[in-house]
């Protein structure tokens, strides 16, 4: 007698997940979810990639996170290394100048230059197919649902809904939706109220300017303005990406963010009313803030990236942390396989208290970055003329890397 043929496994359901935003962190979340399994949908509310945005800095945490995820050669592709630093005054004369060489030094290579539209474009090429992201898809609605047990009682899905109406159901959502959340606002109850105004407004926006990109070559040029700063940054195909930091308590930005920037900048001098003048459609506009919620997640629910833990173009490590971020979230996650409440509580505990180290590094840096009074400005001068001092460049580009996070630990590594 032949033994009875074994009935086939039926297939296990994949989880389903949905990414609310695809910036830097939701994009980075949903590849790696796809990588483990989940099935992805990737909600966006825009209604295709942004091309808004300045140049960032790009090491530390995210670029071990990067390295982790394969994503590094798409965003070294897109990436660009400067020779030096110089502030300008208002004839456009040098005040100070640093080498960027012993930054390089200090990082042992892992540092470059990259657009924020340049990393979510090269995080769109590393999307696995598995990922279906939706445009002009913008979420209104979220009921975290409950994950049930890790012993097996299966919960309520997670439910997401689009202005139009569509419904989406999920084991898993992850709010990556930017420093003003919905995502936060509707699960935690907490809006706006968990954003710490830091006291500035921030544009960042790409000119077409050949000459200009010449004239600048390698070299990132810093207004040494009080109150106002605005840097250039040339591309090697003849943009220009511009960003301005202007000290204001105002907590709305202005409706005609164009006309604004023309008058804000207006007596800068050198180069910047000209640049400011042609700033265009596609500005990047926003107050600059820290978020700061009280829980990450609920019940199927977790905030990520800014949506969490924005820590503001003052702390230099937005991006970076977003990538990191997730690739935390994707680990513990994996980690807790089975039980999606130890996942999430593993991720907030293992990366809170990075996040808020580099939140806090960020509000002291602030004066620096903009000095509002005469003093501060003779204080930068010096201590920039100090950093410029043979030996020094390396021991302070050492401390700033070595204060970006023991970046392998934190990624997890
Ligand atoms: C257009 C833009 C330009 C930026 N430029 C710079 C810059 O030049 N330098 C810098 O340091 N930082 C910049 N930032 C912020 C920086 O990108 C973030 O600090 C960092 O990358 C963290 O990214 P994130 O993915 O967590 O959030 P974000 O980059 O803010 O991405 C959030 C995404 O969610 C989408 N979204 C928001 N609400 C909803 C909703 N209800 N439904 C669906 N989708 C939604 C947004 O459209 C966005 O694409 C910019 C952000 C944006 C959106």
């Amino acid at each position: 007698m032949s033994p009875a043929a074994t009935p086939p496994h039926p297939p296990v359901p994949a989880r389903r997940a949905v990414v609310v935003g695809a910036g830097i962190s939701g994009l980075s979340i949903a590849g790696q979810l796809a990588a483990d399994g989940w099935a992805v949908d990737v909600l966006e509310q825009a209604p295709g990639p942004r091309p808004a945005g300045y140049m960032i800095d790009f090491f530390g945490p995210g670029f071990d996170a990067a390295e982790s995820m394969g994503l590094l050669p798409a965003l070294r592709r897109r990436g660009v290394l400067y020779d030096s630093l110089r502030y300008v005054d208002a004839t456009g004369r040098t005040t100070a100048r640093l080498s960027m060489g012993a930054f390089l030094r200090a990082s042992r290579g892992r540092f470059f230059s990259i657009l924020r539209p340049d990393i979510e474009d090269g995080l769109r090429e590393w999307l696995p197919a598995a990922v279906t992201v939706h445009q002009s898809a913008p979420v209104v609605s979220v009921d975290p649902g409950s994950p049930g047990t890790g012993g097996g009682a299966p919960g309520e899905p997670a439910v997401v809904v689009l202005r139009e109406g569509t419904r989406f159901e999920a084991d898993l959502v992850v709010g990556a939706d930017g420093i003003h959340s919905t995502v936060r606002r509707e699960v935690f109850g907490r809006g706006e109220d968990t954003l710490r105004l830091l006291g500035y407004h921030v544009a960042g926006f790409i000119v077409e300017d050949p000459p200009l990109a010449r004239d600048l070559g390698p070299v990132v040029t810093l207004t040494d303005s009080l109150i106002r700063q605005a840097g250039l940054y040339a591309l090697p195909d003849g943009r220009v990406a511009v960003f301005a930091v202007e000290a204001t308590d105002n907590p709305s930005v202005p409706r005609d963010q164009g006309a604004h920037l023309a008058t804000a900048y207006a007596d800068l001098g050198w180069r910047i009313p000209a640049v400011m003048e042609r700033a265009g459609d596609e500005i990047y506009y926003d107050v600059v803030a820290q978020s700061s919620c009280p829980h990450w997640s609920r019940g199927r629910v977790v905030i990520t990236g800014d949506a969490a833990y924005a820590v503001s173009l003052l702390a230099g490590q937005g991006a970076s942390l977003a990538l990191a971020g997730s690739l935390a979230l994707a680990r513990a996650l994996r980690a807790h396989d089975g039980d999606l409440g130890a996942g999430l509580a593993a991720y907030e505990e293992q990366w809170r208290p990075v996040a808020e180290t580099q939140q806090a590094a960020g509000r002291r840096n602030a004066t620096f970055f903009v000095p509002s009074g005469r003093i501060g400005q003779v204080v930068r001068r010096v201590a920039l003329r100090i950093m410029g001092l043979p030996g020094v460049g390396g021991v302070a580009a050492r401390r700033i890397f070595a204060s970006s996070l023991p970046s392998k630990g934190h990624t997890g590594d």
